[in-house]
């Protein structure tokens, strides 16, 4: 039993928080993990702006509505799940991602949570687990699933060396570099070539 499990920004989308400050053209919502470290202050710092700007969820989703899937992303997923069970592990959030998700047909997605008041505020956000990606492989696992994963950066490394078959796709120099373990693809030719070669099972594309 073979099941596929993809990141999902970087790859498939691209990366919502800054897609999403260059639609709002709020500058300082296009900071990441690599100016802020510490996720919750990132996150905290995040949320105090979308309140500053008085975005409310609704907001946030038109704005996400208006963005597209990568290039060859769509084309991508239903090829694969064609051939896979697919489940997309991702360190997003439900309500930042569900218009983009929409595009993409509704697959199966594992992620976070956002915290909304009455009013449709965003005041909190709810991480499902640690290391959540690597954890869904592992339980994955316990179903007795052979798992092949695909991500594009440091937050997925852990995912890969879980799965059976880690394969690093879109990713900067710097990660291909710090895992030469990883088979690096950069298009979505080269992926499927990738799944079908991890596959043991006889699929063509
Ligand atoms: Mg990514």
């Amino acid at each position: 039993m073979e099941l596929a499990c993809l990141d999902l920004e970087g790859v498939l989308v691209p990366e919502i928080w800054i897609a999403f400050a260059e639609k709002t053209g709020i500058e300082e919502l296009r900071a990441t993990t690599r100016d802020i470290p510490d996720y919750d202050v990132l996150m905290r710092q995040r949320l105090a702006l979308l309140d500053q700007h008085n975005l409310t969820i609704d907001d946030i989703q038109a704005v996400i509505s208006t963005l597209s899937p990568l290039p060859g992303a769509v084309d991508f997923i239903n090829w694969l799940r064609e051939r896979f069970q697919v489940i997309i592990l991702s360190d997003t959030f439900y309500e930042f991602s569900q218009p983009l998700m929409r595009e993409l047909g509704w697959p199966t997605l594992f992620c976070h949570r956002l915290i909304t008041d009455e009013k449709g505020r965003v005041v909190d956000y709810k991480l499902r687990q640690k290391d959540p990606k690597r954890a869904s492989v592992q339980a994955l696992h316990s179903l007795n699933y052979r798992v092949i994963a695909a991500g594009d950066s440091y937050n997925d490394t852990t995912m890969l060396a879980e799965a059976e078959v880690g394969i690093l796709f879109h990713a900067p120099d710097n990660v291909i570099a710090e895992f030469p373990q990883f088979r690096a693809v950069h298009n979505f030719p080269d992926l499927k070539q990738a799944f079908i070669d991890a596959s043991d099972r006889p699929l063509t594309l």
